[in-house]
C-alpha cells in the first residue's frame, strides 16, 4: 500500500491518503497532456534501429528486408496515435546508503525530514536502502537514486502510440509472421522515438529556467522495480488521459507504451539524449543508468 506525500505550499512535506489527494496538495506542477493527430510526422524513426531490433548487427540488410521496413513504418504512422501526459514534481530522499559520497547532495536529508515530521513508523531498520519520496510514491532503488542524484525535482512522464500498432501486429502474427516481426521492431523503435520527442519537449522546458535533465529512467531499469508502473497509472492518471492501463501482470495496454522519471537538476552534466548507454562519459559517470 503505497503512502503518498507531498511537499505542500506551507514547503513541508505532507501525507495524503491517496494518488489523488496528493495531486491536489503538491506544488510546482507542471500538467500536460495532449492528444497530437498530427505527431506522427514528428516521430522521427532511425531504420538503423529497427535493423538492430532485427538481429542485424552492422551494416544494411538485404533489400526486400530494407522494403518490408520502409512499408510497416509506414503502415504503422497512419495507424499510431502517439499520445503523452507529464509533470513536474519535488523529490525526496529520506534514507541513504551509509558511506555513499554525498549522497543526499540537492534532496531533503534525513534530518529535514525528522524536523518535517515525516518520519515514517516502521522504516528505520530499512535504512541502508535509499527511499525516493515523488509524487507521493515511496521508491525504494539504489540505481534511481544514483540517477537523481542532485535533482530537487523530476518529471514524471508516461507515452503511448495508441492501440493501433498491437492491432496490425495480431493481425499480421495470423496472416504473415515475418511482417508481424518487422511490426514488432519497428514500432519499438517508433515508441523509443516517441518518447525521445516528448523528452526533447521536457529538455526545452527544463532549460527556459536554466536547468539540466538526466535522461530519462524507466521501471525496470536497475532495481527500479516494474511495479512502480501501478503508481505511475494512478498520479498521471494513464488511463484516463492517454488511455494506458496495465495488466494484472503488469504490463501496459497498449503495449508500445512507456513510463519514465526525469531528473531535473542545476548541475550541468552534458546527457545525451538516446541516455547513458550511448554516452561515452557512461563507464565513469555517478548518476548513469548502467549498471546495477
Ligand atoms: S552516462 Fe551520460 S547520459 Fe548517463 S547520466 Fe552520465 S552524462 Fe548523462
Amino acid at each position: 500500500m503505497p503512502v503518498f506525500c507531498v511537499k505542500a505550499e506551507s514547503g513541508w512535506l505532507e501525507r495524503c491518503g491517496s494518488a489523488e489527494r496528493a495531486k491536489q496538495r503538491a506544488v510546482f506542477i507542471i500538467y500536460i497532456c495532449e492528444n497530437f493527430p498530427m505527431a506522427t510526422d514528428m516521430i522521427k524513426i532511425d531504420n538503423k534501429e529497427i535493423y538492430r531490433y532485427l538481429g542485424y548487427r552492422r551494416g544494411t540488410p538485404e533489400p526486400e528486408v530494407v522494403r518490408a521496413v520502409d512499408s510497416c513504418v509506414e503502415e504503422l504512422r497512419r495507424e499510431v496515435t502517439p499520445r503523452y501526459v507529464y509533470r513536474l514534481y519535488p523529490v525526496e530522499s529520506i534514507f541513504t546508503v551509509p558511506g555513499a559520497e554525498n549522497p543526499e547532495a540537492g534532496f531533503a536529508g534525513p534530518e529535514n525530514i525528522r524536523r518535517q515530521g515525516l518520519l515514517l513508523s516502521g522504516r528505520r531498520e530499512e535504512k541502508q536502502i535509499p527511499l525516493l519520496c515523488i509524487a507521493g510514491m515511496e521508491i525504494r532503488s539504489r540505481s534511481l537514486s544514483r540517477n537523481l542524484r542532485g535533482c530537487e525535482n523530476v518529471y514524471l512522464m508516461a507515452a503511448t502510440l495508441g492501440i493501433g500498432p498491437d492491432r496490425l501486429i495480431a493481425r499480421a502474427s495470423v496472416t504473415h509472421m515475418s511482417r508481424a516481426v518487422i511490426l514488432q521492431a519497428a514500432s519499438a523503435a517508433m515508441i523509443e522515438a516517441w518518447c525521445d520527442e516528448v523528452n526533447q519537449r521536457i529538455i526545452k522546458e527544463a532549460a527556459a529556467q536554466g536547468l539540466y535533465c538526466r535522461p530519462r529512467f524507466s521501471p525496470g531499469y536497475g532495481d527500479f522495480r516494474l511495479e512502480y508502473q501501478q503508481d505511475f497509472a494512478q498520479i498521471l492518471r494513464m488511463q484516463k488521459e492517454i488511455g494506458v492501463s496495465l495488466t494484472e501482470s503488469l504490463l501496459m495496454m497498449p503495449s508500445k507504451s512507456v513510463t519514465a522519471v526525469i531528473g531535473v537538476t542545476a548541475q550541468k552534466q552534458g546527457c545525451v539524449l538516446h541516455g547513458c548507454e550511448v554516452c561515452e562519459k557512461s563507464s565513469n559517470c555517478a548518476f548513469s543508468r548502467n549498471g546495477d
